[in-house]
């Protein structure tokens, strides 16, 4: 039996409210699902993952407020099954849902999984535990079911709802398309998983001749010049002082490539699987070894992004043996 708690919903403003949908077994917790009331039509900026626990939330929070599915459109900030999940059930035929073109790529592409799982394989990950890996992946489990005629949003799209005038902004790093949405006037961000207070962002990469950690630093620089009063992040608590937590991720991640670096001086070559099991997580358990295997995944695709990052910057080379990559200092 699920025990049910009733969902929470905060008004975050005149027709603004957010309830966090909950993320059962999951680091996250939640995430945070804004929805705008507007004179005409609503919308909805993220979901939840496509479960039985985030289904029953979301009804109860859109019947609670008495929201009418069929005037209400959806924002997806990013890829993110736990963003993303229960738009093909709530969207009704004549409503918009906006989402963005790099993003859908990934989504469209065939043999998704098939494609990931070599490319674990090539940076160290147990050829004999990828499959696991990957049934266990929320991506491949709560994603949804059915495709979506999407409406894709360019940087500078302007999407009027309520008294809200949401500027997309493209915000790559934690994905290749990730979007975020501006109000100039009222200076809100709704910066879906871009910025968040008490955790940090995963940036991660199976991907090599990408640099996720490059386009993330570029992607804070850009959000840390504009004029912003209030974050609205994709999951936990709001953000007053955007400037200082953007701040505060930049400085993480440059501790970590020091961190990654210096792995890499001290054991020689390294492929992104062993790098992880050298970097401090901050994950409750003995070691390495004991960590669920979900947890070292993610940790090995942000490895990644820190040794591609370092490798773009001219300090590691790359070579492949055994067809697996190992990164050495110059
Ligand atoms: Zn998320």
């Amino acid at each position: 039996m699920i025990l049910m708690t009733e969902t929470i919903i905060e008004q975050i403003g005149p027709d603004l409210f957010r309830t966090e949908i909950p993320l059962p077994k999951n680091p996250l917790k939640a995430t945070n699902s804004y929805l705008i009331i507007g004179k005409e039509r609503n919308l909805i900026i993220d979901t939840g993952m496509n479960r039985e626990e985030c289904r029953t939330a979301m009804m109860d929070y859109l019947a609670r407020l008495d929201v009418d599915l069929e005037k209400t459109d959806f924002f997806v900030t990013h890829l993110h099954t736990d963003h993303i999940g229960l738009v093909d059930v709530l969207l009704k035929e004549n409503a918009e849902a906006y989402f963005n073109e790099p993003d859908a790529e990934i989504l469209r592409q065939e043999n998704l999984w098939e494609l990931v799982c070599q490319l674990s394989a090539q940076h160290g990950f147990p050829v004999e535990e990828v499959d696991s890996a990957i049934d266990a992946h929320p991506g491949q489990r709560y994603s949804p079911e059915n495709d979506v005629n999407y409406k894709m949003v360019e940087d500078g799209d302007v999407l009027n709802y309520g008294r809200f005038e949401l500027h997309c902004v493209k915000t790559p790093g934690h994905t290749r398309g990730h979007t975020c949405l501006y109000d100039p006037n009222l200076k809100w961000f709704f910066s879906g998983d871009h910025i968040l207070g008490d955790i940090t962002p995963n940036i991660s990469t199976w991907l090599i001749e990408s640099n996720p950690l490059g386009e993330y630093f570029q992607s804070l620089d850009r959000v840390a010049g504009m004029e912003i009063e209030l974050v609205l992040p994709g999951h936990r608590s709001l953000i007053r002082d955007h400037n200082k937590r953007i701040q505060e991720l930049k400085e993480h991640h440059r501790r970590r490539l020091d961190e990654v670096f210096s792995i890499v001086i001290k054991h020689g070559p390294c492929n992104a699987f062993q790098t992880a099991s050298y970097m401090t997580w901050d994950l409750v358990a003995a070691g390495w070894e004991d960590y669920p295997l979900m947890q070292k995944w993610f940790a090995t695709g942000e490895a990644l992004a820190h040794l591609r990052f370092l490798e773009v910057e001219g300090k590691l080379k790359r070579e492949i043996s055994e067809e697996v990559m190992y990164f050495y200092a110059q």
